[in-house]
């Protein structure tokens, strides 16, 4: 659904303004706006359509003509309307301005020309009225527009013109006629016709159609053209023009902004500086309010209006003509994230918009830049290159190339941004440690963007174009640039992009009026969204952004604090089961301390742990000092260590020992977990609501292994049940994470009560494309068309997505009550979450700081689908 335009239909009965000309009023093409006539946004673009809302509130606009996308057209082909009719709607003293108006503002247009009509005639009259130099800038301030933007002249032949006023004009008209070797051309008529012709010309030109489409217009997207009276802004009394809104435009909050600038004209008071006066009274400097409260008044009262029956925040283009206002135009307030939420929020307190549309006004990925702290959008930006944006938010640090550093310079309170070729398990302490992550490699699925994203820590992955010489502690961009450590970075994981320095930041603003719309969205949405969250500070994001219960607990990340790591390499090196049981049983009583943290964060809300996954060499010393740290913990030969790494090492780990392949062949890991599942959902139900823990089985792609899983699991819950003598439910679910599980996903669903389906892996299995190596050429096969996307951002429907509701269909048909859901990093995507509910899964798990983007998501579909907007 698309959110509601700006303008509405009016209540109150209009009379139009006396038409004139009978060809104009007749022909839509071009048409004087009044109540009644017909104009249009898809045909005659915002502005037009928005003027003529004004015109219904009865506010003070000046006259205007529309001219239609199609007159507009035809005007660019060489094909004039009837222009003595359009000049014909106007007084035959009146000066008029030609602004564009496309069908979306965003868009763009050429720039507005104002003051058609001066000529050598126009400006003796004028002197005459309202002073000679006010006469002459009017007619300055066109020579030079219609000289560069119309007749195209060189714009430093008139730079050179230091002189303004009369002066200024003499020398700009002798300098036109230089250059052209003609008169200033005097017979409005044949002025706004040019004007006309090279707008429509500059629209259909090849680079602002390349602009604009980039914006998202279509590449046949229309112009029109609006032809209003001037009211000149300058003269006698107090004339001047500016510009206002009811809002400030970065924070969203109520206050009048904008600027008024006495004898003045267009949108000079905004550039003007000092001179420029304040609105509303001021303490910084004289207002507008102090020189002319009658007008002031007006002014606020037509803007109100304008909110309140436009169901915007505008900003209002205004005139003042010897104290009396006029409205020449309304635009949506330009807005940053934040300030679009608090405005929608506002408008729908204050009644003015349902609940529903405030919703659907938010777009979702623009949820991000409010969870985090974000450069500030008019700090400057100095870009050595730009990687995968793989974690939002943005944050400044020194560099530092290892772990430890990151460590060592969190623990002297110095911020620092960690560099790594790309990340291991080894390095999560580090990250823990930095306020950003830098990596070569990776995609959007690599070890540093899911941990990045689980912690809420900027990260930017796959930076390949820079040089990383890690080793020696520096990098290189691009541009020659070195930076070596201590040197200071910022790290935009919203934008992707690398800066050198550091910029102006803005804060995360999770205000009341966030929660408001969260709340408003929850009583919308239909589909479940749960958080993944490995270790309780997670768990306590995931609850304060309201997830309904962890949908993926990655158990292995919980053995990465050092303390832990050590256990866990003695039980990968024990020789012998019993030697490993040993070792678990250390094991045992951490991890049962973390899932009683979990359960009881999450208050008797679901929670879903993952039995171990990775491959068990990930956690083994890949550097020679960490192998030596190992051979003395363990008291054994480093020759040990090292052999024993070598042993363990894979061809294609990912496809290799682990999931459910470890829990088949090395049990005592899953037994372990289990028991620490078991013996903390106890623990926890003593005190709290009672725990229902969700065990799922990791990497499966056949019936028999889940069988053989859940023996032993069932064994180790009767055993922990029998020996506290108190009885407890869990529920044992796979996660579908392979191409075969998916297939299969009706025998599978047999031994399953959920089936949750991890599509990371599922999408490196299905393109065979590893996603810790996909980020090097992502960007050229994204450039290429090969993908509409990154497939580990945004779900392949076509492909993965075929998978998914085959899995769905048939886990579904073989056991109707079977939960379904989706864990992978999609989750969490707008676009995938749309997919998700249409293929009828009860929920999706992301990252906890995904959570409220999709909570918003979710909601905005299910009201499309109410309102009928639904595409497709
Ligand atoms: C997945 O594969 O989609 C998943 C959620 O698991 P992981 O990312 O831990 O492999
Ligand atoms: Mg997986």
């Amino acid at each position: 659904m698309r959110p509601e335009r700006a303008c509405a239909s009016p209540k109150r009965p209009y009379s139009a303004p006396k038409p004139k000309g009978a060809a104009v009023q007749n022909n839509p093409n071009t048409t004087l706006i009044t109540a009644t006539a017909p104009v249009a946004t898809a045909t005659h673009g915002g502005r037009a359509k928005c003027l003529q809302r004004l015109v219904r509130l009865d506010l003070p606009v000046p006259r205007t003509v529309a001219l239609s996308f199609s007159a507009v057209h035809d005007i660019a082909q060489g094909q004039l309307p009837d222009i003595g009719a359009i000049v014909s709607q106007f007084e035959p003293t009146a000066l008029l301005c030609v602004r564009p108006s496309s069908e979306d503002p965003d868009w763009g247009g050429p720039g507005a020309v104002l003051n058609i009509g001066m000529n050598d005639a126009r400006f003796v009259e004028l002197s005459d009225k309202m002073g000679a130099e006010a006469a002459a800038a009017l007619y300055l301030r066109f020579v030079q527009t219609f000289a560069i933007h119309v007749a195209r002249l060189d714009p430093d032949v008139f730079d050179e013109i230091e002189a303004d006023g009369r002066e200024g004009l003499r020398q700009s008209l002798r300098a036109y006629e230089d250059e052209t070797d003609e008169n200033f051309p005097q017979d409005p008529g044949e002025q706004l016709a040019a004007v006309l012709r090279s707008m429509a010309r500059a629209w259909e030109g090849t680079s602002a159609r390349l602009l604009r489409q980039a914006k998202g217009a279509p590449a046949d997207a229309g112009l029109g053209l609006v032809v209003q009276e001037m009211i000149p802004g300058l003269g006698q009394g107090e004339c001047g023009s500016g510009v206002l809104q009811l809002v400030e435009p970065a924070t969203g909050l109520p206050q009048i902004t904008g600027r008024y600038l006495s004898q003045s004209q267009g949108r000079d008071a905004l550039g003007a500086g000092a001179e420029a006066l304040y609105l509303e009274k001021d303490p910084r400097g004289v207002a507008l309010e102090d020189v002319a409260p009658e007008a002031f008044a007006a002014l606020k009262q037509h803007a109100a209006l304008m909110r309140e029956k436009l169901r915007e925040e505008m900003q209002v283009e205004f005139v003042i003509e010897n104290g009396h206002v006029h409205i020449l135009d309304g635009v949506r307030v330009p807005r940053s994230a934040r300030a679009a939420l608090r405005i929608a929020v506002r408008l729908a307190e204050d009644g003015i918009i349902p609940p529903q549309e405030a919703v659907m006004r938010i777009d979702p990925h623009s949820v991000n830049e409010l969870l985090h702290r974000q450069v500030h959008p008019q700090a400057k930006r100095d870009v050595l290159t730009t990687g995968i944006a793989a974690s939002p938010g943005a944050a400044t640090g020194k560099i530092v190339f290892t772990a430890a550093e990151a460590q060592a310079s969190a623990a002297r309170g110095e911020p620092c941004v960690l560099v790594r070729r790309e990340t291991a398990p080894e390095d999560v302490r580090g990250m823990h440690a930095a306020v950003a992550v830098l990596t070569e490699r990776g995609g959007m699925t690599s070890h540093a963007a899911v941990i990045g994203r689980g912690l809420g820590l900027p990260c930017i992955v796959g930076a390949s174009e820079m040089e990383f010489q890690t080793k020696v502690r520096m990098i290189k961009a691009p541009d020659g640039r070195v930076f070596r450590t201590g040197d200071i970075l910022t790290i935009d994981g919203s934008t992707g992009q690398v800066l050198a320095g550091e910029p102006a930041m803005m804060e995360a603003a999770l205000d009341d009026s966030f929660q408001t719309l969260m709340a408003w969205a929850d009583a919308e949405r239909d589909i479940g969204i749960r958080a993944n969250a490995d270790t309780p500070a997670d768990a306590q994001t995931a609850r304060n952004f309201d997830a309904q219960g962890i949908g993926l607990c990655r158990t292995e990340h919980m053995f990465f604090d050092p303390g832990r790591l050590t256990v866990m390499r003695e039980m990968i090196f024990a020789a012998t089961p019993s030697g490993r049981k040993a070792v678990l049983e250390r094991l045992l009583p951490m991890q049962r301390d973390d899932f009683v943290q979990l359960f009881r964060i999450m208050e008797g809300k679901p929670v879903c742990i993952r039995l171990f996954d990775p491959p068990l060499h990930e956690f083994l010393p890949t550097t020679r000092a960490g192998q030596r740290e190992l051979a003395e913990a363990l008291d054994i030969p480093v020759s040990d260590v090292t052999r024993r790494v070598e042993a363990m090492t894979e061809y294609n780990p990912m496809l290799g020992l682990r999931g459910v392949r470890l829990g088949v062949t090395v049990p005592e890991i899953y037994d372990m977990q289990a028991r620490a599942i078991f013996e903390a959902t106890l623990e926890a139900s003593r005190k709290g609501k009672p725990v229902v823990p969700e065990v799922m089985i990791p990497l499966v792609s056949a019936k028999r292994e889940v069988e053989l899983v859940k023996a032993r699991i069932d064994a180790v819950a009767a055993a922990v049940a029998s020996e506290r003598g108190q009885e407890f439910d869990y529920r044992l679910g796979v996660m579908v994470e392979t191409p075969r599980a998916c297939l299969r996903a009706d025998e599978i669903a047999h031994c399953a009560s959920f089936l949750s389906f991890g599509t990371n892996d599922l999408t490196q299995m299905t393109y065979g494309l590893s996603r810790d190596d996909a980020g090097r050429f992502m960007s050229v096969y994204v450039r290429q068309g090969v993908f509409t996307e990154d497939p580990f951002h945004v779900l392949d429907q076509d492909g993965v997505g075929e998978l998914l509701k085959l899995g769905v269909e048939r886990g579904r048909k073989s056991k109707p009550e079977v939960t379904v859901s989706v864990c992978g990093e999609h989750g969490g995507n707008p676009e995938s979450i749309a997919f998700c509910r249409a293929a009828g899964f009860d929920y999706v798990s992301c990252s906890p700081f995904r959570v409220p983007v999709a909570r918003l998501a979710a909601a905005q579909l299910a009201i499309s689908d109410k309102l009928g907007m639904s595409e497709g």
